[in-house]
């Protein structure tokens, strides 16, 4: 509830939309404390007083009226009868609903049947011939607005239960031997509450409207009674002459609806998780960049060159720093493998290089990334566009995750092709074909008629680097790609990879958490932590002798067959959270070796003979690259 209130009130609007209502409200509730005039009480001495004069503060109507106490007392009736409205409304469209959706089949049938032809009718036209029914009066006009709202709640809380009604752990209540009642009240209606909760703040406004329109039209409440709708009615005649009668119950009316759908909406948007977490921002289509230092000087010939690239995600007015300074260069045909335990910002060093982090909160504010020479940091999204998938392609972790679930895995690959360069449908057919069979998947002409859901995880892995092979491209950045397979597929995945790149001459960028994968495939390898790397250098090298603790300590969690027996020793301690990183080693709260000098300032990554160590007391200080 709290957590409620705090989320509603960052939304500056529904607050205000909230102490306006309830200032309203208040005053509604206290108007017979108030020392007002009798609303009802006809003066006709004293008609069409303006406002502000002696002992009229909003002036009188026609008939004399205090204004001021017609427009409380009014107030107060249209809200009770709006609020009123909307309750019984959401009551009986609310238990129709669910008794459609819980039980289903014929009762579904009816009773949607019913509410449709309910539906049917105008809206107004249907309140209308309801009054006409019952007799003008108010509290037939609050039965009327009541009944043409039913059918909205019904309809929307029926399709909230069927969603329900057929998930787990309604048929393990079932199971246990509840009743339908009892299932309904403990396991369905607190589900459908808050949709209950965000469609009334989002109507009662609408009831308050529909009410004072009845009113206006003489069939709500009835003379001397005042409510807003009849106060405007009776201003009317007097709208030229004296326009304040009409402006007054008009102005109230407009606030009240205003603060209650500006309410409402920060109401729906506060109970509803997907909107609260942000699903609803789109990303933009390239990351934002956002550079305030000077660009770095080309260096290095490398056909990726990542220079001192920073990434952030600025959330709130938290900013974490995923990436701080990453350099990473790949030559044609290399293999450079990125390791570092989860969180330390291998993903986002991946995604920043074609501009792919979600933005919002994702930011690049510093370094370069050029390809071939060009700084691909704040390019023309056109320009990565055309990079995206032809030049620089990626592998994601979870195949799955990454097809279309509904398109054919052969369609996939064409479509692939076809963002890139325009081909007849044999001809993608041929090569999507090629594609499979260069991934060793048997029997590729009747695999590609396949669903992703009808390959294994390795084969929709395959799948997945066919696709990033599709367009013939340069570099290929996989990120985690074999985690989510089990060991022996993992193996034919990585030999292929390797094969791959024999014989393609594909660059390929592999990120990883595991050693043993990195020591299989890798030519180099960069170690990350806490969004820097900590250590760089020949794969052979950095195995033989690591020099950052962190390395070594990862390496130690690698079993070794044939070694004997060993404890395998898992790191103790957490990576820290990147919005509050130490000064120092980010590493030292964890390593066995920090001493006071470690959290004192940055520590530089010192290049030292092809290898590079960001350590002030490394291991093997006199290690050299192993060539
Ligand atoms: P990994 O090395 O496991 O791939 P990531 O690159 O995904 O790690 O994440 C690096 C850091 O960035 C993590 O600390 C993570 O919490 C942070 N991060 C990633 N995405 C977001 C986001 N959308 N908002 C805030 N922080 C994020
Ligand atoms: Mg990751």
């Amino acid at each position: 509830m709290i957590a409620f209130l705090r989320l509603l009130s960052r939304n500056r609007l529904a607050l205000a939309g909230g102490i306006v209502m309830l200032c309203v409200v208040l005053l509604a509730l206290i108007a017979p404390l108030l020392p007002l005039a009798d609303p009802d009480v006809t003066n006709t001495a004293h008609r069409f007083k303006t406002p502000f004069t002696e002992g009229a503060l909003l002036g009188t109507d026609h008939l004399g009226r205090d204004l001021l106490a017609r427009l409380l007392w009014g107030t107060r009736l249209s809200l009770m009868v709006g609020f009123a409205a909307a309750m019984i409304a959401a009551t009986i469209g609310a238990a129709i609903g669910i008794i459609a959706g819980y039980f289903g089949g014929r009762t579904d049938n009816l009773i949607m049947r019913g509410v449709d032809m309910l539906m049917a009718f105008p809206y107004i036209l249907l309140a209308l011939a309801i009054v006409a029914a019952l007799g003008p009066g108010l509290f037939n006009a609050l039965i009327a607005v009541a009944t043409v709202n039913i059918p909205f709640f019904a309809r929307n809380i029926r399709g909230v239960t069927v969603g329900i009604a057929h998930r787990e752990f309604v048929d393990a209540a079932r199971l246990s031997g509840m009743s339908d009642a009892r299932i309904i009240l403990t396991e369905i209606l607190p589900n459908v509450v808050p949709v209950i909760v965000i469609a009334m703040s989002t109507t009662i406004g609408w009831m308050i409207l529909e009410t004072a329109g009845l009113s206006f039209l003489g069939l709500g409440s009835q003379p001397p009674q005042a409510d807003l709708g009849s106060m405007l009615g009776e201003a009317r005649s007097a709208l030229i002459t004296n326009p304040y009668t009409s402006v007054v119950p008009g102005v109230m009316i407009l606030i009240i609806v205003m603060a209650i759908n500006l309410l409402g909406d920060g109401v729906r948007d506060a109970l509803d998780p997907r909107l609260k977490s942000g699903a609803l921002s789109r990303p933009m289509a390239a990351t934002l960049v956002n550079r305030t230092g000077p660009v770095p000087e080309p260096k290095g010939n490398g056909l990726l060159e990542v220079q001192d690239l920073e990434t952030q995600f600025h959330v709130k007015n938290r900013v974490y720093k995923a990436i701080d300074g990453v350099s990473l260069h790949v030559k044609p045909g290399e293999c450079l493998g990125i390791i570092g335990e989860s969180g330390s910002g291998k993903s986002v060093t991946a995604l920043s290089v074609m501009g792919l982090v979600a933005s919002p909160p994702g930011v690049i504010t510093g370094g370069a990334v050029r390809y071939d020479g060009t700084d691909l940091i704040g390019a023309p999204y056109k320009h990565l566009r055309e990079m995206r998938g032809k030049n620089v392609a990626y592998i994601f972790q979870d195949p799955l995750a990454t097809l279309h679930p509904l398109y054919k895995v052969g369609d996939q690959l064409i479509e692939a092709i076809r963002s890139h360069y325009s081909i007849s449908s044999a001809e993608g057919r041929k090569k999507a074909i090629d594609l499979l069979r260069a991934v060793r998947i048997p029997n590729p002409e009747k695999r590609i008629s396949d669903y992703p859901h009808e390959m294994s995880g390795g084969m929709r892995q395959r799948v997945g680097i066919a696709m990033a092979l599709a367009n013939d491209p340069d570099i290929i950045i996989a990120d985690e790609p074999t985690t989510a397979l089990d060991v022996t597929v993992q193996a034919q995945i990585l030999a292929l990879l390797d094969d791959l790149r024999k014989t393609r001459g594909l660059a390929i960028v592999f990120i990883t958490h595991d050693f043993g994968v990195v020591a299989q495939l890798c030519d180099r390898v960069a170690v990350m932590y806490a969004g820097r790397i900590v250590e760089e250098g020949p794969t052979k090298a950095i195995l033989d002798a690591p020099m950052h603790p962190y390395t070594a300590r990862l390496m130690a969690c690698v079993p070794e067959l044939g070694e004997g027996k060993r404890r395998l020793e898992a790191i103790p301690g957490l990576p820290p959270v990147v919005d509050n990183l130490p000064t120092g080693c980010a590493f030292a709260e964890r390593c066995h070796k920090s001493q006071t000098a470690c959290r004192g300032s940055d520590i530089a990554l010192v290049f030292d003979t092809g290898r590079a160590v960001r350590c002030l007391f490394p291991d093997n200080p006199n290690a050299e690259a192993a060539q």
